[in-house]
């Protein structure tokens, strides 16, 4: 392994959660567009029309892989020279792309424009777009957001995404029993399962954001109590506030922990009895603590370094350390959002290294110092540390795969024990030292 190319920074204050250490230098990570790989798939009936390019559509080619080869449901309307120019009308053009995708495809009932570094460069104003098009269009609604490069970690797209769903919920009318919106997008799976425990706690009216269809999508007002199931939805959360819900503080439903929790703040908004939430919970959480033990042997002791990538590395960090024993050695985090954050930092062992934004050669630094058995990071710097003797777990990873909740916990647990299983099946076998 290389020795540190660069003095490393003292990191002493970042060990007072309330004291990170702020890093604001390059960094290393994907642009907001990434989301829509799951987003699309959540909103079965969504369309996502990126207005970006060249540079934008490829990276959304080689990020969906084989799926360009079925029909997807997104697409980049491709800004040429002489629309960045100024020589064309732009929302003519797009006019006209958005009604050719829409007669192509009838099935579509939401359609979003999503800007881009480029579109947000030259000021195309896509909420102007958005309100026309949505005008025109009978049977679709038409929003939209960025998902641009500019100073976002990736899962902000679906931050914004969802922001801009929240503005175009219907409003709850004020006589209505209370509801339950969990908000982030989870696999089919996961909500299923959800759904299941929050009827059994007696809680019957749960919606989710982003529903599975554009007409299934919750009413929202003052009656409207929210959990959120992802931790990159800062504004999302702000926006359902603002328009009257109560968003519950509460830690994610990330392990046995963090689930049982997750659902004990909804117990709480719904004055679910005490016995009625165990008996509730009890065999999913019976289930995910034998399924976490099974691999805790092989992660107890470990050290972790996370870089910042995906906004999940807090909680994660929190099940590792709190549920199979790892040591956190630096936690980084693309922002830290501490409102939706508190009760994951208040989990965490005394004297985390919390670091929030990057400087990538500065972290690198540390990483390489520390010597960690296991680093989260991004795709970006996987391949070089693993080159260089460290073993890496990808953070998208943890974003694209179902691991919230009891029944996933074991699950989340294996993505974190199977590096070090091939590291020490390829040294059993004389591959590497
Ligand atoms: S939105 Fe910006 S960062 Fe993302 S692919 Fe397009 S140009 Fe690159």
């Amino acid at each position: 392994m290389n020795a540190p190319m660069i003095p490393i920074r003292d990191a002493g204050d970042c060990r007072d959660p309330d004291r990170p250490l702020r890093e604001r230098g390059q960094h290393e990570m994907f642009c907001g567009l990434t989301s829509i790989l799951w987003l699309h798939r959540r909103i079965q009936d969504a369309f996502f029309l990126i207005v970006g390019s060249r540079t934008c559509a490829h990276l959304m080619q080689s990020a969906a892989g084989v799926m360009i080869f079925a029909e997807p449901r997104f697409a980049t309307a491709i800004l040429e020279e002489r629309d960045l120019a100024g020589m064309a009308d732009m929302h003519d053009e797009l006019d006209a792309t958005v009604a050719r995708v829409l007669a192509r495809r009838p099935d579509i009932r939401l359609l979003f424009l999503v800007g881009s570094c480029p579109s947000e460069v030259i000021k195309l104003d896509l909420g102007r777009a958005a309100e026309r098009l949505d005008a025109t269009h009978d049977g679709v609604r038409i929003l939209n957001y960025s998902g641009s490069g500019i100073e976002t970690a990736f899962t902000q797209g679906e931050d914004a995404c969802l922001v801009s769903l929240v503005g175009s919920l219907p409003a709850e009318p004020a006589a209505a029993p209370r509801s339950l919106i969990v908000a982030g997008a989870l696999a089919d799976v996961v909500e299923d399962q959800f759904t299941r425990v929050f009827a059994a706690m007696g809680i019957e009216d749960v919606r989710y954001l982003p529903a599975r269809r554009a007409a299934q999508m919750p009413a929202v007002g003052p009656g409207t109590v929210c959990l959120l199931a992802q931790p990159w939805l800062n504004d999302t959360a702000r926006a359902l506030r603002d328009r009257g819900a109560t968003v519950l503080a509460a830690p994610y439903p990330l392990g046995a922990d963090g689930t049982r929790a997750w659902f004990a703040a909804a117990a709480d908004a719904f004055d679910v009895p005490a016995e009625r939430f165990e008996a509730a919970v009890a065999p999913g959480e019976r289930r995910a603590r034998e399924a976490v033990a099974a691999v805790a042997g092989e992660l107890a002791g470990k050290r972790l370094f996370a870089f910042p990538d995906s906004q999940i590395e807090i909680p994660v960090a929190r099940f590792l350390a709190g549920e199979l024993g790892m040591t956190l050695t630096e936690i980084g985090t693309p922002y830290l959002m501490r409102e939706q954050m508190q009760a994951e930092l208040a989990a965490l062992p005394a004297g985390t290294r919390i670091v929030e934004g990057q400087d990538v050669d500065e972290q690198l630094a540390r990483c390489r110092a520390a010597a960690p058995d296991l680093v989260l990071c991004g795709l970006g710097l996987a391949n070089p540390l693993e080159a260089e003797g460290l073993r890496t777990k990808w953070s998208i990873e943890l974003v694209f795969s179902p691991v919230q909740g009891f029944e996933q916990a074991g699950d989340l647990a294996e993505l974190f024990a199977r590096p070090l299983r091939r590291a020490a099946r390829l040294r059993a076998t004389g591959v590497t030292p």
